[in-house]
């Protein structure tokens, strides 16, 4: 099939596998295709494989390779440090978490809240940061569980996730943090930054998708979520993603060279595209802060249009970008994480999100600032 070019800048929504994940996983799809739980040595044998992608995983965030506990993703990840949480600290029913975390967080706390819980959902300012003694205030003597993200998937603002962490020690709460967005982006290291929990997700690193971890520290008490075999030592049931484990564990063993890119020419692409934008386009405004954000990713809010047309004609010329809006019912709702930062539904709904990656190139961002412009004045000639 002849494919038209792609112009991929939407990073945060998903990776391309990069080819040496690739060529990793596909001896377990086309070989090694066993169960890793048979009694018999053609499955048995995929245990190896399995430990070996654990370890790779571990070192990415310099776990031990006990405390991760593989999953589905992000989502599953997430879902599983609060239901351990309050199912290990049964006589705590009050959680806080942040207004702009991904829907995973939030639907999640919000289906807590309709079973009975209380629930404190922070805010943000402006620039999207978090008060983090606001955060100290917020918490009581029944709360089990703080979740705050390490990295927003739409504007790229970081939390102070090591202070936020240390707050929590010291009024034994639990902490979790989604740092789905961070891998290959910025470092991770669990040891340093003291956190109880964290998710991540294999797709977001140049791996495929369905597969994840979630990180427990040691001595942290667990209870699972998927209940079923006894995989992942009884911690997470379901037979294994072998192929998709060992992509994983491959991507991890790649992160260090991502992580260069990210922060020297990928950084610098990113630059280069929101400062043009900003040069060649009147009303255009970045959204969150600059300075603390990550490496890859611009979120800019274009007056007077909307970002669902932006799109479809970005997409004419085979550029993806995103809005953070959901799409709900064929329309697109303003993203809740621009409406928390106190943005207007107007300037939320004219918000763009590029998020770029290691394969994009230069050439790439300059198609993008030729594109962009006329497609911008030819939205506001037709208002
Ligand atoms: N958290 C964040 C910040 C994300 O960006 C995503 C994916 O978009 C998720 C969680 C969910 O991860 P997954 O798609 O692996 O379930």
């Amino acid at each position: 099939m002849n494919q038209p070019p792609v112009y991929y800048f939407d990073n945060n929504a998903t990776t391309r596998i990069a080819p040496e994940v690739l060529e990793a996983m596909l001896p377990f799809l086309r070989d090694q295709w066993g169960n890793p739980s048979s009694l018999y040595g053609f499955g048995r044998q995929l245990a190896k494989p399995l430990e070996l992608a654990r370890e790779k995983v571990a070192a990415l965030i310099n776990a031990e390779p006990r405390e991760i506990i593989l999953t589905s993703g992000g989502t599953e990840s997430i879902n599983s440090a609060l239901q351990s949480a309050i199912e290990t600290r049964p006589q705590k029913r009050h959680l806080i978490t942040t207004a702009v975390e991904h829907p995973a967080t939030l639907k999640s706390h919000a289906r807590l809240k309709s079973l009975g819980f209380d629930v404190t959902i922070l805010p943000v300012d402006a620039d999207g940061q978090l008060d983090v003694r606001s955060l100290e205030r917020s918490i009581r003597p029944d709360t089990a569980l703080v979740s705050a993200m390490t990295a927003n998937n739409e504007t790229g603002v970081l939390f102070p996730i090591e202070e936020i962490a240390a707050i929590c020690r010291s009024k034994d709460v639990l902490f979790h943090t989604d740092a789905v967005q961070t891998p290959g982006k910025l470092k991770i290291d669990v040891k340093e930054s003291g956190v109880d929990f964290l998710s991540l997700s294999a797709h977001k690193l140049y791996a495929p998708k369905g597969v994840g971890l979630l990180y427990v520290k040691r001595g942290v008490k667990f209870q699972p979520c998927i209940i079923g075999g006894g995989q992942e030592q009884g911690r997470r049931g379901g037979t294994e993603n072998v192929a998709g484990i060992v992509g994983f564990g491959r991507a991890a063993e790649l992160a260090t060279t991502y992580l260069n890119e990210a922060n020297t020419r990928i950084r610098t692409l990113r630059d280069k595209l929101e400062n043009g934008i900003l040069k060649a386009i009147k009303g255009v405004a970045v959204n969150g802060s600059r300075d603390l954000r990550l490496p890859n990713t611009s979120n800019l809010s274009f007056e007077g249009i909307e970002a669902e047309g932006i799109l479809l004609l970005l997409d004419e010329q085979g550029i993806c970008a995103s809005s953070g809006s959901a799409c709900t019912s064929g329309s697109l709702d303003p993203s809740h994480v621009l409406l928390a930062m106190g943005c207007d539904t107007a300037r939320a709904r004219g918000s763009l999100r590029f998020s770029l990656g290691v394969y994009n190139t230069e050439a790439e961002v300059d198609f993008v600032l030729k594109q962009l412009p006329p497609i911008v004045a030819k939205l506001r000639t037709q208002r």
